[in-house]
């Protein structure tokens, strides 16, 4: 039994690799052994105040006079040309990246991490080719949103890695024109990748700040269709039940009986279930013609919890 326990911003959305040892927790800003400028024992010998004239060692003559020439001009050499050279070499980093960057990478992504690592279905990959991640994550965070791993997205909850995200809409099997439910908006992605399918999504947030924020971004990108609520997902969403697929994008130790409920039948419901700390198994129940469940567990995952209680 382990004691510790996970920061939320280190969870989320991440496939378990069986083969990566579990890491130590990251050591905090505040673990990093501070040293403080009020503390006597560290400034036994204050340092002497900055010299603002000419620095003379103890036999009088400038200490400048006493650095070889050679030395001079390597310096001279370096502050004014390897500098600036540096300085541009940099600048593009810095700079906001520009389509093509994003373009470039979107496209890698779909190759080495999602077709590569096993997602086949066309449709899947065609949309994870066109959907731009980056408008979902941080700005902070635009040049890796194309990375193999989770993001932040704010109040402590992730954007989930993209082979998850692709791995649940394969799952899911939705076909254009159907009726799909997302518990966990998060950020708006798997939402508007859900959108790119069909016409008909409901999202369902339970952080406001989150909700507005996606449903914001989801007009402005051009997923005005994509319907964004507010509230608990636990208990699904009853006013435009019964849904094709339901995808729940956070951690539940149970799968929530409402959601099975306003499952059609022939419908499909993907969710993480297992431990809402650890990890889970990504959970795959299917509802027959006949209304009968079955259940089928997929991949070892990671995810940030499922409310249960509203707040
Ligand atoms: N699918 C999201 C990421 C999900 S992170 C994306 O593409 O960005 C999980 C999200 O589930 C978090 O935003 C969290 O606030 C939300 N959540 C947790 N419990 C919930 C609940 N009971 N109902 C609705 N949303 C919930």
């Amino acid at each position: 039994m382990q004691s510790s326990t996970i920061d939320p911003a280190e969870v989320d959305a991440v496939q378990i690799d069986p083969q990566k040892k579990a890491s130590p927790l990251p050591r905090r800003e505040g673990d990093r052994g501070r040293v403080s400028s009020r503390n006597p024992i560290h400034h036994p010998h204050p340092a002497p105040p900055p010299s603002r004239g000419r620095v003379h060692n103890s036999s009088g003559y400038r200490l400048a006079d006493e650095i070889p020439v050679l030395t001079r001009d390597l310096f001279r050499f370096l502050r004014f040309a390897v500098l600036p050279v540096f300085l541009c070499l940099l600048t593009p980093a810095l700079a906001p990246a520009s389509d093509d960057f994003y373009a470039k990478a979107r496209a890698r992504m779909v190759e080495q991490d999602l077709r590569k690592r096993g997602i086949a279905d066309a449709r899947v990959l065609d949309v994870m080719g066109r959907v731009p991640r980056h408008a979902f994550v941080l700005p902070s965070d635009r040049f890796r949103a194309y990375g193999d791993h989770p993001l932040p997205i704010g109040e402590g909850q992730t954007i989930s890695q993209p082979y998850v995200v692709a791995f649940m809409t394969q799952a899911a099997r939705i076909k254009p024109g159907e009726r799909v439910l997302e518990v966990g908006t998060g950020s708006g992605y798997q939402a508007a990748v859900l959108a790119e399918i069909t016409d008909h999504v409901y999202t369902i947030e339970i952080r406001q700040g989150l909700a507005r924020g996606s449903a914001d971004r989801l007009k402005t990108l051009g997923y005005a269709r994509v319907n964004v609520r507010h509230g608990n997902g636990y208990h699904g969403w009853p006013e435009h039940a019964p849904y094709d697929a339901i995808l729940v994008t956070a951690a539940a130790n149970h799968i929530p009986p409402p959601l099975i409920q306003q499952l059609k039948p022939g419908g499909r419901l993907v969710i993480p279930v297992g431990s809402t700390t650890y990890h889970q198994t990504l959970t795959l129940l299917t509802k027959d013609a006949a209304g009968k469940v079955s259940v089928d567990h997929l991949l070892d995952v990671r995810f940030v919890p499922l409310i249960y209680k509203s707040p």
